[in-house]
């Protein structure tokens, strides 16, 4: 069958590549110029690179390693025990382990029991089934206290969610307690190394991969599906005709491009992510992640990457990403990086006292919409199946990985479930999921 896969990032290479190794035509078309999507790189000094956005693997992302090894990727997966903080008053406290949560001193000695049984129980609760239909916010505030709420829980997902922090569902805070863990992997020479190693499998088994292409439309017609994009310096503008396409655009995106009306019930507008990527002649904090609590400062995270990969890795430059989410329209991504940096020096200030914008010898701003979902209570009943309403279209994006938070690792494992669909379904539509 003749596939088109729109987009190239996780979801999309995993899936166009398998399909291609089933003996399938496969053309991916990607807006961008690189494969990698959330997680694709730019290049820091020639020919080394970093995610636009922190990313790392957890020791739990069982199909993302399976991938990885499958690419002959495997020795290049190392893993790190890095620090994980959260900024209280001002301070730094480490919070990582049940060790360092029994030695958080923001919280009193029975605040930080009863946090730690919390923890304890959602880590051998083995499905969310008891917490649907419940919020984190209340759930968490409940279970922990008020104290924890106010200085850990209710802060950070005050700073993740905004006003829609009140409304995120537990199940999905338990996904993200329950599958994190402390050993964090990163490859050697990034994720770039996995998508180009994708790109390029997909390549050898027949596929081809269109960067530069930027999906405008999708049709039914007599032929099967009509897909057409609009030129770039790689591409000309065309519309032709495959089998079956597949989408890996958030479905809100997908329903548009294929003229289908907008959901009854879309739920809330999704955040767009936001990072501030310095690159300075020093350490900051010596401390991978640095959570900060609240709204009133401009950053949700600061993310040292060089404090968990080696900054002789990057010619001795120290990599430091200060990360939000923010509402579509927000003013701070739009203006230029230095002029962004002026605005976090009091947190950085807070952080490293002594901080002076001397130390940056280079700032980048990367943003990129609809790249968190607002995962309220009733997020579960919205999520759509891989069968559109239109036959022939598939949809199969990272907004479909419910209770689990967006990662590489979840939008792998669905790339292997929808081609496992797609050989299930004999003819264009014929299924419904
Ligand atoms: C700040 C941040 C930190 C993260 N940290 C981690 C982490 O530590 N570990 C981890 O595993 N995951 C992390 N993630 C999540 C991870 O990046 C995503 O879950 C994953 O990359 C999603 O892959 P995807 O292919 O499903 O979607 P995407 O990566 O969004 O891919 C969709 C692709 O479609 C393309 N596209 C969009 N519109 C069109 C169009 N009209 N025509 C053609 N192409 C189009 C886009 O350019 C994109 O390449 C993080 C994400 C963010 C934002």
């Amino acid at each position: 069958m003749r596939y088109a896969v729109i987009g190239a990032g996780a979801l999309g290479l995993t899936a166009a590549m398998r399909l291609a190794e089933e003996g399938h035509d496969v053309t991916v078309l990607e807006q961008g110029t690189r494969p990698g999507g959330l997680a694709s790189s730019f290049e820091v000094a020639p020919d080394i690179w970093l995610e636009r956005f922190y990313h790392h693997f957890f020791a739990s992302d069982r199909a993302a390693i399976r991938l990885i090894e499958e690419l002959g990727l495997g020795p290049r997966l190392r893993w790190y025990e890095p620090v994980s903080t959260v900024l209280v008053d001002r301070a730094i406290h480490r919070l990582d382990s049940p060790s360092s949560l029994l030695h958080f001193t923001p919280l009193s000695v029975p605040d930080r029991l009863r946090m730690a049984m919390t923890l304890g129980f959602l880590r051998v609760l083995p499905t969310p089934r008891l917490l649907e239909g419940a919020t984190a916010s209340a759930w968490m505030r409940r279970t922990c206290g008020r104290a924890a709420h106010v200085t850990v829980w209710g802060s950070l997902l005050e700073a993740k969610f905004g006003q829609h922090a009140d409304v995120v569902s537990m199940a999905w805070m338990w996904a993200r307690l329950h599958d994190r863990t402390a050993k964090l992997g990163y490859l050697d020479g990034g994720v770039e190394t996995l998508y180009r190693a994708l790109a390029e499998r997909l390549v050898a088994r027949g596929g081809r991969l269109c960067y530069g292409a930027a999906v405008r439309g999708l049709r039914p017609s007599e032929a099967g599906m009509e897909v057409a994009w609009g030129g770039s310096d790689t591409v000309e503008a065309t519309t032709q005709t495959f089998d079956r396409v597949v989408s890996t655009l958030p479905p809100a995106v997908t329903r548009r491009l294929s003229g289908q009306a907008p959901a009854e019930d879309a739920g809330y507008p999704p955040l767009t992510a936001h990072c501030l990527v310095l690159a300075l002649d020093r350490p900051l904090t010596g401390t991978y992640w640095v959570g900060v609590p609240g709204s009133s400062w401009p950053f949700m995270a600061v993310v040292e990457h060089t404090a968990m990969v080696p900054a002789e890795r990057y010619g001795g430059r120290h990599l430091v990403y200060l990360g939000a989410y923010r509402t579509p329209d927000a003013a701070l991504p739009q203006q230029p990086p230095r002029a962004q940096l002026a605005a976090a020096v009091p947190l950085l200030e807070a952080l490293c006292p002594g901080f002076s914008t001397d130390w940056v010898l280079d700032a980048r701003s990367f943003s990129a919409s609809s790249a968190q979902p607002i995962v309220d209570t009733g997020y579960r009943a919205r999520i759509p199946g891989f069968d559109t309403e239109v036959p022939g279209l598939y949809n199969a994006t990272m907004f479909q990985v419910y209770p689990h938070d967006r990662g590489q690792n979840y939008s792998i494992e669905l790339a292997e479930r929808l081609v496992a669909h797609l050989s299930r379904v004999s003819r264009p539509g014929a299924a419904r999921r």
